[in-house]
């Protein structure tokens, strides 16, 4: 029954973030880029050496060997190092922590569509420049006055890289407020992260994931490095709120993911072979497919919602998104080679039936 009227006007109303489907059912999943390959062996072995006993105890509040071990891996100090549970919590206590200066913050219009959601549960006002015909971002867009700057790199769901001299650019102009670059799909550019430049600028903090390239969207660790006084910041907020954060287990498991640096680099490079591979093809059958250096793939495919049907028809799940500029676009995540084999069978049926695609 619904509650009354009187008891529901205090109950805070907020659109949430739609995350992509989870089905309980086999299909070829394709919609959350998620990685295709099992975590490393080592996540394997912490687990089965796990006493029960661990459990009976609060995990460390402070994370301090995982810290350690990011820290380490990062060549940074460990008060420049902050974990969470999964980079979207650690996303979140950035607004919380950040934001707070009433003026606008800036992120670009087609990007992690979580930002609105934040931006409106904690009540921060913001600004989303247009990204360019190529899905660019224009710097001079962030030359304004601002409350804040967020943007992932590779965007999402593009999959188009800024360099970091266009990083640079953002952070020379604007000193004051802090500049988060959400890096949730950097090791599969193959470039190098804006972490080289927390050491050069006080208001950067770059945002990481073991979600995604390391295979642990279940496991729930994200991070983030800067500076001393930002990881500060960000601590102070967390122990307003929630001093236990991380789990043991997953404080465990993902230090010995980030150590078998062997096993996640192998599996980073299969992905983005599979990627290119996949590219091509899609581009040999007419699709428009802007270059990717995440792990999935921004295809054009003018009637965007119908291929999805199609796709599902073979159990295929993408994503869409109903909102004007990329309505004709879907975004595939890289799976195995077999999935990709798949979705490319599937592809090629669909453009072939539908000869007036584009102009
Ligand atoms: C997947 C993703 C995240 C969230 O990752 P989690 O660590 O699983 O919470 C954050 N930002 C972007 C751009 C993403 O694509």
């Amino acid at each position: 029954m619904a509650l009354s009227d009187k008891l529901s006007t205090n109950i805070r109303k907020v659109v949430p973030y739609e995350a992509g489907e989870q089905p309980q059912r086999k299909v070829t999943k394709l919609n959350t880029n998620e990685n295709p390959y099992p975590p490393a062996t080592g996540v394997e072995e912490v687990l089965s050496n796990m006493a029960l006993g661990a459990l009976r105890l609060y995990p460390d509040p402070a994370s301090k060997n995982l810290t350690q071990t990011l820290a380490d891996y990062h060549q940074v100090k460990e008060n420049q190092l902050f974990v969470g549970v999964g980079s979207d919590d650690v996303l979140a206590l950035c607004f919380m922590t950040f934001f707070n200066s009433g003026k606008p913050i800036l992120f670009p219009d087609i990007s992690y569509s979580f930002y609105k959601v934040w931006a409106d549960l904690f009540k921060v006002p913001y600004i989303c420049p247009p990204l360019d015909r190529e899905f660019r971002l224009k710097a001079e867009d962030y030359w304004q006055e601002n409350g804040g700057i967020i943007f992932p790199n590779p965007n999402a769901p593009t999959g188009i890289y800024e360099d970091l001299s266009f990083i640079q650019n953002i952070l020379d102009k604007n000193k004051d407020v802090v500049v988060i670059i959400d890096e949730a799909y950097i090791d599969f550019a193959g470039v190098e992260s804006a972490a080289s430049l927390i050491r050069r600028y006080e208001n950067l903090l770059v945002v990481r994931t073991f979600s995604k390239s390391h295979s642990l969207a279940g496991l729930r660790v994200g991070y983030a490095l800067g500076s001393q006084g930002l990881i500060s910041g960000l601590n102070r907020v967390r122990d307003a709120f929630n001093s236990y954060p991380l789990d043991t287990v997953a404080q465990s498991c993902a230090g010995a993911a980030i150590r078998d640096v062997d096993y996640w680099e192998g599996t980073r490079r299969r992905i983005t072979a599979t990627r290119e591979k996949t590219r091509e093809r899609l581009l040999e059958t007419g699709f428009l497919v802007p270059p990717s250096q995440a792990n999935f793939l921004f295809v054009e495919a003018g009637d965007a919602k119908g291929f999805c049907d199609a796709l599902w028809k073979h159990k295929i799940l993408v994503r869409w998104w109903d909102q004007p500029e990329i309505r004709s676009f879907v975004r595939v995540s890289v799976g195995t080679e077999e999935d990709m084999e798949a979705f490319v069978q599937c592809a090629r049926r669909f453009w072939k039936e539908q000869p007036t695609k584009r102009q």
